[in-house]
């Protein structure tokens, strides 16, 4: 390579997954430009990733910003997920658009310093929050460009059929601005009419869709077929996921390869949330409760997009987090007992196949590709993953985004 290179970024002594040797990346106008080791050239700035494992920045698929870091004002609801509903629900009517601001902001905050750097917050609409969630989301969007792209899918958490002032705010909102739509058939009067609106919407607007769907372990009912066949007929494969989807961790292998062969043929994606679906599952079994997660690993040997999300923070739904997604996917491989061996899967569903899922253009490190890359404080995969490493410093489109300098010791 000729000395006349200029880049914006040169990262030098990264190690990537599949480890062969240390490599330098170099970045220009926000894409690789070029990856070796020893590249030569000149960069506005150049960083040493100091041998540590380099990965590109994380997708978290499925959060609530607009009610996260509600623990000061209602503690554990102690009903499970109508319980967890309720209690939000009651303090919906008082938030602010400054309110949901702040509090989204600190968990954005949080996320971007664990190395996330795409993320698809789910917005409560309905009449009783108005389009205030929203406004704040698209103020958050904007405010925190230079670290994280933020993909707003508003969705109707409480109902939908039963008020058609529902729709109409849906309808704004996609019109506003808002990047995709979600659904959840589940708390809705009317689950199949919700469905059907839900991809009328979506067509009418050219978005995709991310449902909450099948939020329980009883195995005698399901949406999912529903949602599987609403997609072929729409024809709106790869542009749909399912978040939660618990229902599969609770019925036989049987039933469980039937629905992996529908939704690898829907191209229907699946979002395990460990987290939350731990927390509120299985309540009426005390100390047997079983796990109550979707086995989304298995899905992915069958051919499903899958990912690992966060969800909730500090709320009743999850009265937990700290925003890295290393630690869910750490938390998901530990409780499906997953070994060293399926780490790197693990590492895939909160990067590779997140993105495949959002549809994002271009992820990954490779030349040509995003320039989103975060120096984690780890030798290898294996290091990261099991030892939930930190973050030590992040770019974003190639412009430094953050730092998060390692803990040392005092002798
Ligand atoms: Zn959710």
């Amino acid at each position: 390579m000729p000395q006349t290179n200029s880049f914006d970024l040169l990262l030098r002594n990264a190690r990537l997954r599949g480890g062969q040797g240390l490599q330098d990346i170099a970045v220009r106008q926000g894409r690789i430009a070029a990856i070796g080791p020893d590249l030569t050239g000149t960069a506005a700035l150049e960083e040493d990733a100091g041998g540590c494992l380099v990965l590109p920045g994380l997708v978290d698929t499925h959060i609530h910003l607009d009610k996260s870091c509600l623990l000061c004002r209602c503690r554990d609801a102690g009903g499970g997920l109508k319980g967890a509903i309720a209690a939000v629900s009651g303090l919906k009517r008082a938030f602010t658009v400054e309110d949901v601001y702040q509090r989204g902001a600190r968990t954005l905050e949080r996320a971007i310093m664990q190395g996330t750097m795409h993320m698809r917050a789910h917005v409560e609409l309905d009449p009783l929050v108005g389009l205030r969630s929203f406004e704040a989301m698209t103020r958050l969007k904007r405010d925190y460009a230079f670290a994280i792209d933020l993909s707003i899918c508003v969705f109707p958490q409480e109902g939908m059929t039963h008020d058609p002032a529902v729709e109409r705010l849906l309808a704004q909102a996609l019109a506003e601005g808002a990047d995709l739509l979600g659904g959840c058939p589940y708390t809705d009067a009317d689950p199949s009419l919700q469905m059907e609106r839900i991809f009328a919407l979506a067509v009418a607007h050219d978005v995709d869709l991310d449902f909450h769907l099948d939020f329980d372990l009883d195995p005698s009912w399901s949406h999912l077929e529903e949602i599987c066949r609403r997609t072929v007929a729409a024809g709106w494969q790869g542009r749909v996921a399912v978040g939660h989807a618990t229902k599969l961790a609770a019925i036989d292998d049987a039933a469980l390869d039937r629905m992996t062969a529908l939704l690898a043929e829907a191209g229907v994606g699946v979002t395990a949330l460990p987290a939350t679906d731990l927390y509120l599952n299985g309540r009426d079994q005390g100390h047997r409760a079983p796990r109550g997660v979707a086995p989304v690993h298995l899905l992915a040997d069958g051919g499903v997009t899958v990912s690992v999300a966060t969800n909730n923070v500090l709320n009743p739904f999850t009265p937990f987090g700290d925003g890295s997604l290393i630690r869910m996917g750490n938390l998901y491989a530990n409780l499906m007992h997953l070994g060293p061996e399926r780490f790197g899967d693990c590492l895939d569903m909160v990067s590779t196949t997140a993105a495949r899922l959002m549809r994002i253009a271009d992820y990954g490190i490779a030349v040509g590709g995003q320039a989103d890359l975060i120096v984690l404080d780890a030798d290898d995969e294996a290091d990261a993953f099991g030892g939930i490493a930190t973050p030590l410093m992040g770019f974003k489109r190639g412009r430094k985004s953050f730092v998060r300098p390692a803990a040392t010791l005092v002798r």
